[in-house]
């Protein structure tokens, strides 16, 4: 049973140590900000915010969705904070982000899917911090285009857009998601000219030829970056752990997706979608 089965040594969390890290710390701490980061406690945050990386989400902290996986709380969402734009460009130009990740829940219950805050935050992030490169992990459109477009156009860097699973796990993991739809929602950012990126988390019962085909269908859709990482339960109400995949399958897969006609593969047991996130800008 998985709530028995330990953690192998390769999950243990890397304490945050380093002197920008606590450069960081110290400003999050002082002005209260509010990272993703911290509040899914995520293991790499001495490397990420030593690097000049930081993940922040948009959009309020109630999701429409629910997704097995996900920590967030599920409901009917607030209505949103038409100030948020601004004061999230505030906290990325306090913290000195050099690379800023923005994500957000899904908001299906509004026309615009929250493209208008998207939009707004990603330009006035850039207005205030022109050198700051941006990935926006952009949530399921089902299939609003117009949305989609409207999140897209405001000049950030990367698009990401997580498949999260391989297409038969998609009813447990992701219900109210369709898996061709993130495929094509991966396809339209890349033909409207964006650097592509999109992750998978591993240990949910996927069969290595699984991965290879969504590696496969990716790439179809002009995914160019991938990113591969273990899925961690977040309490005993989530989908189980099937599986702590090896570090050396971890391997194999950025090997086997690099040959399969990826640009990047970020493959590890600790990897989350914005893990070593400033190296894609370039990819
Ligand atoms: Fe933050 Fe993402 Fe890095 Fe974790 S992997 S510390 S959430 S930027
Ligand atoms: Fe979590 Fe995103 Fe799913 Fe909402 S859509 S439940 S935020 S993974």
């Amino acid at each position: 049973e998985q709530t028995k089965t330990k953690k192998p040594n390769w999950l243990r969390v890397k304490l945050p140590v380093g002197k920008e890290y606590a450069k960081v710390r110290k400003l999050v701490d002082e002005h209260k900000l509010h990272t993703i980061c911290e509040s899914g406690n995520c293991p790499n945050m001495g490397e990420c915010w030593g690097a000049g990386t930081a993940t922040f989400m948009i959009l309020g902290n109630v999701c429409t969705r629910s997704c097995s996986f996900c920590a967030v709380a599920t409901g009917r969402p607030p209505e949103y904070d038409k100030d948020e734009p601004r004061r999230v460009a505030e906290a990325i130009q306090l913290m000195g982000v050099k690379h800023a990740v923005i994500t957000s829940v899904n908001r299906d219950e509004l026309k615009d899917r929250g493209a208008d805050v998207w939009y707004r935050t990603v330009t006035e992030t850039k207005k205030l911090s022109p050198e700051t490169t941006i990935e926006t992990l952009i949530p399921d459109v089902k299939g609003n285009w117009e949305a989609l477009y409207k999140m897209i156009s405001a000049g950030q860097e990367v698009v990401s857009h997580n498949v999260e699973t391989v297409e038969r796990l998609y009813r447990r993991v992701r219900p109210q998601a369709k898996y061709k739809r993130s495929l094509e929602q991966i396809k339209l950012t890349k033909e409207y000219g964006k650097r592509t990126k999109t992750g998978i988390m591993l240990g949910l019962g996927e069969k290595e030829d699984e991965i290879y085909r969504a590696m496969d269908d990716l790439v179809a859709h002009g995914c160019d970056i991938l990113t591969l990482g273990q899925y961690l339960q977040p309490t005993r109400r989530h989908i189980e752990v099937a599986e702590f995949v090896h570090p050396e399958q971890f391997d194999i897969y950025r090997e086997e997706g690099l040959k399969r006609g990826l640009k990047y593969v970020e493959s590890g047991p600790l990897v989350r979608s914005s893990y070593h996130a400033e190296r894609h800008v370039n990819v």
